[in-house]
């Protein structure tokens, strides 16, 4: 299967580009995305098929049907990383909390979030190309604190790629932080930014976009790319954890086959959603996807007014901060599909120079039969984690806790709910400690302490054994001295 682009095309790009060209160049021309030419329609027949079939199974057979150019057994490789994650048979459980919600637990991998799920087979795929091409890649990632310690997971000791990941320092948690700065492989750089997060995506766009950098490199025979979630390589397997939920929900009697449920997806980029979209479109039992997001409400208001508006907004700090984002790169994918490279141009281009574009009346209608939306503060959420605690017995993260709002608001009670949890309750401590028991800035050890001992929780091996680990990176630098460092490491 080819790929095409979201904002059609200028000269400079070939107008369709193979899955390996999109991942390793992941922008398209007029700044657009890479997007399938067309997506398999899987039907019933495969849903039957994989009733009774494992995770891997299930992924590999629907991996084949985008035609991708990329050898089977690197395939078999990458999703063998599944086998790592806490229960090898299954990686992706789905439990039900309470009458008519099941929460689908993406976070059963190596560093204890959702991004595992898609960086995890991404590291083998993306260094499996850079080795059949014979180059050697430098991935660059600016982190809040899930995609860094995922992407350095996933690349250490990979041949063909280096990765350096900028970090804003005192802006992630001590878990997170630990996560990053204990990774002692010779291919993985960690800098700590005197700045917040924008000054580390910052940064990395402008390298990303420079041109003395990008040679700089080139003469040390070094290409550039990024692991961040605009690259389809990442979206491809966001798409199955969706059809293995149902298929978990029909396997649990929850309901029955065919029967539509709602999918509540926790939102920052948009790509989680943008994975359950694209599985309701190949033929998955969908009734709405119900976007989920904290104080940063744009796609809230996108939503449910068609705008979308940045004149005024700043991003604000949440106790959700892997949502704490405005411009929600995903949602173009999602425009495209609706209304066409014409008026994805457009609305892009009006978003870049007016931050803002305004859908009409019929657009919003068509994104509003697809999608509903709802936003939920910080104190709602530490309420929801405290009462789902304490009435139901499951413990969440704050990520995870925003869905229960939309649970209420949006859904038809009647049709049953997948809420998908985004992380452990190990990578957020302090918010959940706070919200169970009152303690306020407790450090990530304490908190997790307390946690373990209220909910009768064992903290897993690989965070508590972060707090003694030896810290093998240990550069912090002002953010104007990024590029030397980089180039210091290569
Ligand atoms: C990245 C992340 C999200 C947001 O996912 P998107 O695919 O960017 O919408 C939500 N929760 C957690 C914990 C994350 O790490």
């Amino acid at each position: 299967m080819n790929f095409i682009q979201t904002r059609g095309e200028d000269v400079s790009k070939p107008q369709t580009v193979t899955f390996s060209q999109a991942i390793l160049a992941p922008i398209a021309s007029f700044g657009g995305l890479y997007v399938p030419e067309s997506l398999p329609e899987l039907g019933e027949a495969f849903l039957r098929k994989h009733l009774n079939s494992s995770y891997k199974v299930l992924a590999a057979d629907m991996l084949s049907r985008f035609e991708i150019d990329i050898e089977q057994s690197v395939i078999d490789e990458a999703l063998a990383l599944y086998d790592k994650f806490d229960d090898a048979s299954n990686p992706v459980p789905v439990v039900k909390v309470k009458e008519n919600l099941y929460v689908s637990e993406l976070y059963h991998g190596p560093t204890r979030a959702f991004k595992d799920m898609a960086l995890q087979p991404f590291g083998v795929v993306l260094s499996s190309i850079a080795q059949k091409n014979n180059q050697n890649y430098l991935i660059l990632a600016a982190t809040s604190g899930d995609t860094g310690p995922a992407a350095l997971e996933t690349f250490k000791n990979r041949a063909n790629v280096q990765v350096a990941c900028l970090y804003p320092d005192g802006g992630t948690s001590d878990v997170q932080r630990l996560q990053m700065v204990t990774e002692d492989a010779k291919n993985l750089k960690v800098i700590g930014i005197n700045g917040v997060f924008d000054d580390a995506q910052n940064a990395l766009k402008r390298l990303l976009a420079s041109e003395s950098f990008n040679h700089a490199l080139k003469e040390k025979n070094v290409l550039l790319s990024a692991a961040n979630s605009v690259n389809f390589g990442r979206i491809i397997f966001q798409i199955i954890y969706h059809i293995h939920s149902y298929l978990e929900l029909v396997r649990q009697s929850a309901i029955s086959f065919g029967e539509k449920v709602y999918l509540n997806v926790p939102s920052g980029n948009f790509g989680n959603a943008l994975g359950a979209y694209y599985a309701w479109k190949m033929g998955l039992y969908v009734e709405k996807i119900i976007i989920s997001s904290n104080e940063n409400n744009v796609l809230t208001k996108l939503i449910k007014t068609g705008k979308y508006d940045l004149r005024d907004s700043a991003v604000v700090s949440t106790t959700s901060p892997a949502m704490d984002i405005l411009k929600s790169s995903n949602v173009e994918r999602i425009l495209f599909d609706m209304f066409g490279c014409v008026r994805t141009r457009e609305l892009m281009e009006s978003l870049e120079l007016n931050h803002y574009y305004e859908l009409t009346s019929v657009e919003l209608e068509t994104l509003r039969e697809c999608f509903d939306a709802d936003f939920c503060n910080g104190e709602e959420g530490k309420a929801y984690i405290k009462d789902t605690f304490t009435n139901d017995g499951y413990l969440m993260d704050p990520h995870t806790a925003t869905c229960f709002k939309s649970f209420k608001t949006c859904s038809n009670p009647a049709i049953k709910t997948i809420v998908y949890s985004t992380a452990e309750w190990t990578k957020f401590s302090p918010v959940i400690a706070n919200a169970l028991s009152g303690e306020v800035d407790s450090e990530d050890i304490v908190a997790l302490e307390s946690i373990s001992k209220t909910a009768k929780l064992e903290i897993p091996a690989m965070i508590k054994g972060l707090f003694s680990k030896k810290i093998a990176q240990d550069v912090i630098i002002e953010k104007e001295d990024i590029e030397k460092e980089i180039l210091k490491f290569i």
